[in-house]
């Protein structure tokens, strides 16, 4: 009883600590957390066993510890002047690259001299499919004034998408980049990335919100020039929440950012060290690059420029590959949709059912944890799958969680349930029915025991054995429904009056047995007596509302020498003193 007690309170305390834990934020931290750690498994198993293929015409110019070094020994002083920049692009675009971006800011800075900076404008100028990078923040206007975009740089949303909120990321500064720069070309983008609560870089933004106006990202853009939509100012979300380009639908979270889709660890995209590329610019015949259609994507990899992210397939992982992920899940068309609340709220739902009814229907629990192990290993292969063949997140870990408490509360009401039912099937073998006494049954397997235990311990136990008096004539006079009536009052009269120790049988038709652990024949004669007299003290009530008086008459044997030490012989001995009360005259002990 009592650990039926402690597993109900368990249960109980178990059932608030899901609902109070869903109601408070930190249980859905956790959750998230755990979603998020099994997403990167998937990414990382799926790139590390080349699932997914990258995009071969999207190539980086790294400015990797090499370059850095050949640089200040080169020219003496970092970062590299902006005329050599301005040489390079010229280098590059001579063989017809689809694009060339700078993940690079190029502020107005102290060192920078006038004709550098012209020749890097010029080539803004010149070129219509070279891009470069701004950053929106939230600096005091105290200490920066903000700097004023063109209007050329910002785009109309049409969001039609209760879900998503395009004005999740608001700025209200941003450092400004070189004015001939921002007055010669449109082609600017931004690179604010977002980092997960675990500092992991998993999404990127779409459109940020800069004193109320909306700005792409240069990745963004850049894939839009080679989707041929360089010239689109306006977009629209759809009411499922996807950006429409061309025949590409973009699924856009509900923070207005967008979940990448990984190829690889570092290195994935085929790095061109700068200085390599300065040397060929030079005439090296060493190194030889074709640039012919290539996406040419400039960014530090060198992590003492600190552009350095943790992404779900590497923790040292450059921003300039984070851009040029962005840009091929673009053109790919496999950023990660993530699967809707509703669609979770079933799967957990459907799952959980699943799993109840197994727990409930099966019986052995062998089968049962087989079967709900393989169950959740298939759901996790399937969450393998869609992102593999759909790019879709389906979530995990809240649905294996629920079920796993689902699990272990069915178990338990099951064990409870069964718990129950075996006591009453229990009830059932050993009692009568109409006395709710135990029965003959019982009665003997008791006996067997006592003797049994009597013999080892060397203690003692008597036996009462009684029987009504002219129970037949009783019948014959009220009937057998008054008969009856009177059995249950005798057997609650005899249960009422012993100790809880002690067993009280219907031995057989009026007649009932008493079994008294440790009572010596004195002790057994005088409870025999008591009961004796209670019954004849008693008015019985019948079935037709009348009453009357019955008598019993008991016979007391004590297992040892004189009554034996064997069932039959006490049982045999009990009832011969029965018989003699009887021939004395009845309502009595012997
Ligand atoms: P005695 O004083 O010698 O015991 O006389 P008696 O009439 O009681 O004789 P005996 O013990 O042989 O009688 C048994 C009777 O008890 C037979 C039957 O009518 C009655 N009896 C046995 N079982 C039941 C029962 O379940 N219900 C009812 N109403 N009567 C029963
Ligand atoms: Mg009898
Ligand atoms: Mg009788």
């Amino acid at each position: 009883m009592l650990k039926k007690l402690l597993y109900i309170i368990w249960a109980l305390i178990l059932g608030f600590l899901i609902i109070f834990g869903l109601k408070n934020g930190n249980y859905k931290t956790f959750l998230s957390s755990m979603e998020n750690r099994s997403f990167d498994i998937r990414q990382n198993y799926i790139s590390s066993v080349g699932l997914r293929q990258h995009n071969n015409n999207i190539v980086i110019v790294a400015i990797d510890d090499a370059s850095y070094e050949y640089i200040l020994e080169k020219y003496g002083e970092w970062p590299l002047d902006r005329s050599t920049y301005a040489r390079i692009t010229d280098y590059i675009e001579a063989q017809s690259p689809r694009s060339i971006a700078f993940d690079l800011m190029f502020v107005k800075s102290i060192k920078s001299d006038k004709n550098s900076d012209n020749a890097l404008t010029e080539i803004f100028k010149k070129y219509d499919n070279v891009y470069t990078a701004m950053n929106l923040d939230n600096q005091e206007k105290d200490v920066r004034k903000p700097a004023i975009l063109p209007e050329k740089l910002s785009v109309k949303i049409k969001n039609n998408s209760q879900k998503v909120d395009t004005d999740y990321y608001k700025f209200t500064n941003c450092r400004s980049i070189l004015e001939g720069i921002l007055k010669n070309t449109s082609n600017i983008g931004m690179i604010n990335v977002l980092r997960g609560d675990d500092g992991v870089l998993r999404q990127m933004p779409l459109f940020l919100n800069y004193n109320g106006k909306y700005y792409p990202q240069l990745a963004f853009k850049v894939a839009l020039d080679s989707l041929g939509l360089k010239d689109k100012k306006e977009f629209v979300i759809n009411k499922k929440g996807e950006l429409i380009l061309g025949n590409k639908k973009i699924p856009v979270n509900e923070d207005g950012s967008v979940t990448l889709n990984w190829y690889g660890q570092t290195g994935t995209y085929e790095h061109i060290p700068l200085y390599q590329l300065i040397l060929a610019m030079e005439g090296d015949k060493k190194y030889n690059f074709d640039f012919k259609d290539k996406i040419v994507y400039f960014g530090a990899t060198v992590s003492s420029l600190s552009d350095i992210k943790t992404v779900p397939v590497d923790k040292v992982y450059p921003g300039v590959e984070v851009q040029t992920t962005y840009v091929n899940n673009i053109l790919d068309n496999n950023l990660i949709k993530k699967t809707t609340p509703t669609v979770n709220i079933f799967i957990t739902v459907a799952l959980v059912l699943l799993i109840i009814s197994i727990v409930l229907v099966l019986d052995s629990m062998p089968v049962i944890l087989g079967l709900t192990v393989t169950i959740y290993f298939a759901y996790v292969i399937l969450g393998y799958y869609f992102m593999i063949h759909q790019n879709l997140w389906l979530e995990i870990i809240s649905p294996i969680v629920f079920t796993i408490i689902a699990f272990i509360l069915t178990v338990i009401a099951k064990y409870l349930i069964k718990s129950k039912d075996f006591d009453k099937q229990y009830k059932l073998a050993t009692t009568d029915g109409l006395t709710e006494l135990y029965n003959h049954r019982y009665f003997q397997e008791q006996m067997q025991m006592f003797c049994a235990n009597a013999k080892r311990y060397e203690n003692v136990f008597s036996l009462i054995i009684l029987d009504i008096d002219f129970f037949k004539k009783f019948n014959d006079n009220f009937g057998h429904q008054s008969g009856d009536a009177v059995l249950r009052q005798v057997a609650f009269i005899l249960k009422k009056n012993v100790r809880s120790s002690d067993i009280v049988c219907r031995y057989g038709g009026e007649e009932m047995s008493i079994i008294l652990p440790n009572a010596k024949e004195d002790e057994a004669v005088a409870i025999a007596q008591k009961l004796c007299d209670m019954v004849a003290s008693q008015t019985f009530k019948l079935s037709n509302n009348k009453e009357s008086n019955v008598t019993i008459s008991l016979g007391v044997a004590t297992y040892g020498e004189n009554d034996g030490i064997e069932p039959s012989k006490i049982i045999e001995s009990a009832d011969k003193r029965l018989y003699h009360a009887k021939e004395n005259g009845r309502n009595r002990v012997n």
